[in-house]
């Protein structure tokens, strides 16, 4: 789950990282209200879940409260990069000397989070990380003895941070950790890092991904989530507990198993097709389940075949069918479907579906052809 900036910035604030005073606002009197209350310049921020909003016209300087009341009226309802502005953050706007960036990712080969730094920060620093990378420095954090002292003082020497704000470095880098950390965060980032006035370390911009497998955990983040920024279909796939995420290709895939669904769109690539999404309807596999996955697979317009690969061990595969024959009863559909069901009862599941007109598989290499096929037109059940 991806927090707001404004959601990220009061997290980081919770654990120490210094950032400006400011609240959100939903319409433009509303943001009026907040740079009158705040009495300083502010920076109007539109909050969507998308990186280069300032590139986008998103974010926006204003030395009134009239002014800040007529940029919220531009920026909200924006559209930025396919999202719509709903909510504005009305900051206090800063005296930017130089902007840095710090930010904590998980590096799954070193099996560490590794914090990263750089004295451009900014908006941009894709470009920094692309042509200049050795402006970046990686320090790997061992998550036993977490970040020490002098990796953060290290890394405030390799970024150039003056003597005099070398320690509230450590003190920022280290709270951004425990935030990180105690969130079970899957990145955590403050770009820019910016020195302000007179010289001053104040995180200007914030981004938190949340582990959503570790939300159970963390009630008050889940509470976070911002269901009208979400994709309706993932928010229904989550509605249902089903694993989904959409993905470029052509082959809409429902599998039962986590590692299935993988190795189905391993096979799909294999037969030179491409998957459409990855979809893990779990076990069980009840006809509701199975018609909510089949309606968001057939929601993505790119979807030219339905691949199905169920094994059946405690679930039934004649009960997976008749789950997929009622699914199609609701969700009507001239996509070519192809079936490949093992395990319990196959023979009956194969059956049902058979009669339905479907295309069906004893193997998944089988399923993977005839699905490809099916995709391109060159097959018909
Ligand atoms: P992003 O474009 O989505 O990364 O949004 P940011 O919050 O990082 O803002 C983009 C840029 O706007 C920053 O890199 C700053 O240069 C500028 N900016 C953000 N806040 C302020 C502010 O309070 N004052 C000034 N002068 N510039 C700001
Ligand atoms: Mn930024």
């Amino acid at each position: 789950m991806n927090l707001q900036e404004y959601q990220s910035k009061r997290i980081f604030a919770k654990f120490g990282v210094p950032i400006p005073r400011g609240e959100v606002a939903t319409t433009a009197t509303a943001a009026r209200d907040i740079a009158r209350r705040l009495g300083t310049r502010v920076v109007i921020k539109s909050q969507v879940l998308v990186g280069g909003r300032g590139k986008a016209g998103g974010i926006k300087l204003a030395n009134t409260p009239d002014e800040a009341e007529a940029v919220a009226e531009r920026i909200l309802g924006m559209d930025i990069k396919g999202l719509k502005v709903r909510k504005v953050l009305v900051d206090e706007a800063a005296d930017i000397r130089k902007e840095l960036y710090l930010g904590l990712v998980i590096d799954r080969a070193q099996r560490r989070v590794v914090m990263m730094g750089s004295s451009e920060g900014g908006v941009d620093i894709e470009e920094v990380a692309a042509h200049t990378p050795e402006k970046i420095t990686k320090i790997a954090i061992d998550p036993f003895l977490g970040l020490k002292d002098y990796q953060a003082r290290e890394m405030a020497m390799t970024m150039g941070v003056n003597r005099e704000l070398v320690s509230d470095f450590i003190r920022i880098a280290q709270a951004l950790y425990t935030a990180f950390v105690q969130s079970d965060a899957s990145l955590a980032e403050i770009n820019p890092l910016a020195i302000v006035g007179e010289g001053k370390l104040v995180g200007l911009d914030g981004k938190m991904a949340v582990d959503d497998n570790a939300l159970f955990r963390h009630p008050d983040l889940d509470e976070m989530r911002d269901v009208d920024e979400e994709d309706p279909y993932e928010a229904e796939a989550r509605r249902f507990g089903l694993s989904y995420v959409k993905l470029d290709g052509e082959i809409g895939c429902m599998v039962n198993g986590a590692g299935l669904a993988m190795a189905t769109m391993d096979i799909i690539k294999f037969y030179g097709g491409s998957p459409a999404n990855f979809l893990d309807v779990g076990g069980g596999a009840q006809a509701d389940k199975v018609a909510a996955a089949l309606r968001i697979i057939l929601s993505d317009k790119n979807v030219k075949a339905v691949l199905f690969n169920i094994f059946g061990g405690i679930t039934r595969c004649d009960e997976v069918a008749r789950g997929i024959l009622t699914a199609l009863k609701e969700v009507p559909t001239t996509v070519p479907m192809v079936a490949r069901l093992v395990g319990t009862n196959e023979a009956e599941g194969r059956a049902i579906l058979a009669d339905a007109h479907m295309g069906t598989a004893a193997t998944l290499d089988e399923a993977a052809d005839k699905a490809v096929r099916a995709a391109r037109g060159e097959l018909k059940f």
